[in-house]
């Protein structure tokens, strides 16, 4: 399997490129040549097996630089990280289920693909024969930071530096992240909100400068983002599995259609799902679902992305996002991978801020958007929880209630998976809030929530306000190169 960039097609990279390389030179995207087929035979193959080899095979397919028997080495190592199976798919009602991908070391759905991405760097490194030190660069909504600081910690010749938006991320979010420990891991707060952190870290990958400067110190950089095309291949594997898990459930039967509704802000979970329908895996809707910061609700909707817009703090911060980055791997597929029309798309959206595309090609038959606010958000998490005994975290919630208008709006009644993506206790005080309950502090909140709804608190989330905070740096969002560089050279005196 080859693969080119989005803004320059006649470009060919092997799998192990670009996962080292993360995002293309020319600020474009790694995208597949193509999607292998899953076949009858294949589906048969896959449904028989666990989920560390469900992911492995699919892997396989796409990183084929890599021997089924080498992934599956690193997915095994990946998910026995996990409590219990990597990701259940759980009934809520007949039709209805929730495939819950938080059962990973930090407790959101980044750890499905960040706790395999290290080990297929590190091992694409030895493949290419390259020596040389990669520093993972990160900038977070809340989630990608500690579950990259949890993949890449103390992995060899790796640093990895975290930028996160200094208030714009859960009290939760933020412990996990400044009580980090390992040799080889940096965090620092960013005086902004995550765009102004996704830019100034795409500003370094572009600037060469900044390359000349780490590579003098042996430094290479990598994207632990979900531009890293390691990052996204992992969540294909999941799609398919629910699937097949639905099917082996007796819910559904073979080659029967499903939606699937995702919570989204970097559109790259859902970009994983569209993947897998590109595949055949057979799919009604995938059902998109945003926060108040809808920038993808109007653009599937009317066709027009327009950032310049007032951006919203709100209880889902991983979906707090405007420049939804993995929106441009889909615009791609959808115009014919037109690598100009793509390029002149994203100088536009440099330039001014917003570009309009034709609402029903990107939506290609497949795609419905909506969007939730804050009450909306709450009354679903109150209204599972009420109905179905079900608990959900905010990011949930806003797919469950997107949902909800889908299904009114619409009468689809075709079996529907909601991608369940965090642990409801990373977000303690909101959801504690939405079930009537009231407490700002954090942890008397998660006592609370234990107590109303008779679910356990995961351990490593227990504890945390009685840890060190070990990093508490603050930057402004232009110096954020000085930063890592800082942090480089840091790294290089403790050695
Ligand atoms: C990252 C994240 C999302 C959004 O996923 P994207 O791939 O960025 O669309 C949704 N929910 C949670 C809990 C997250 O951490």
């Amino acid at each position: 399997m080859n693969y080119t960039s989005t803004r320059d097609a006649s470009k060919v990279f092997s799998a192990s490129e670009v996962i080292v390389k993360g995002i293309s030179d020319d600020g474009g995207l790694f995208v597949p040549s193509s999607f292998p087929h899953l076949d009858a035979k294949l589906m048969d193959e896959l449904s028989d097996m666990t989920y560390p080899e469900r992911a492995a095979k699919i892997l396989s397919l796409y990183i084929d630089d890599f021997s089924f028997e080498e992934l599956l080495i690193y997915a095994n190592k990946a998910y026995s990280r996990f409590d219990g199976d990597a990701c259940p798919v759980v009934k809520i009602e007949d039709g209805l289920y929730m495939l819950e991908l938080w059962h990973g070391p930090t407790c959101a759905f980044k750890d499905m693909a960040l706790t395999l991405l290290p080990h297929l760097i590190v091992a694409a490194k030895k493949k290419l024969g390259r020596k040389d030190k990669t520093l993972v660069l990160v900038a977070t909504s809340g989630d990608t930071g500690k579950a990259a600081l949890e993949g890449f910690k103390d992995v060899e010749d790796t640093e990895v530096i975290v930028f996160y938006p200094s208030k714009g991320v859960s009290p939760m979010q933020k412990l996990q992240m400044t009580t980090q420990t390992g040799k080889n891991v940096h965090v620092a707060g960013i005086v902004g909100n995550f765009d102004d952190a996704q830019s100034a870290v795409k500003r370094i990958f572009n600037d060469a400068e900044i390359k000349k400067e780490l590579e003098a110190s042996g430094y290479k950089m990598s994207s632990a983002n979900s531009i890293n095309w390691g990052r996204l291949a992992p969540q294909i594997a999941y799609y398919i599995s629910a699937y097949l898990d639905l099917k082996d459930a007796g819910e559904i039967k073979a080659g029967d259609k499903v939606n699937f509704v995702v919570p989204t802000g970097n559109f790259g979970n859902v970009l994983a799902g569209y993947y897998a329908y590109k595949m055949g895996l057979p799919v009604n809707k995938f059902i998109i679902a945003s926060n108040a910061n809808n920038v993808l609700t109007e653009c599937f909707n009317d066709g027009v992305y327009d950032v310049n817009r007032d951006f919203y703090k709100t209880m889902s911060p991983s979906m707090d996002i405007l420049v939804s980055s993995n929106l441009e791997r889909l615009i791609f597929e959808v115009c014919g991978r037109d690598d100009a029309y793509v390029r002149n798309l994203y100088a536009e959206l440099a330039a001014e801020g917003k570009f309009e595309v034709e609402a029903e090609t990107l939506r290609d038959g497949v795609f419905e958007a909506g969007w939730a606010d804050e009450e909306e958000t709450k009354d679903a998490i109150f209204t599972f929880f009420d109905l179905d005994d079900y608990v959900m975290d905010p990011h949930t919630a806003v797919g469950a209630s997107v949902y909800n208008d889908y299904s009114c709006e619409t009468d689809d009644d075709t079996p529907t998976v909601i991608l369940s993506t965090a642990n409801p206790f990373k977000f303690t005080s909101d959801v504690l809030c939405a079930l009537g309950g009231r407490e700002k502090d954090p942890f008397k909140a998660l006592l609370k929530l234990q107590a109303i709804t008779a679910m356990d608190c995961p351990e490593n989330l227990l504890g945390l306000d009685r840890k060190e905070q070990i990093h508490t740096k603050v930057v402004d969002r232009d110096k954020v190169a000085q930063a890592v560089l800082d942090f480089v050279r840091e790294s290089a005196e403790k050695r």
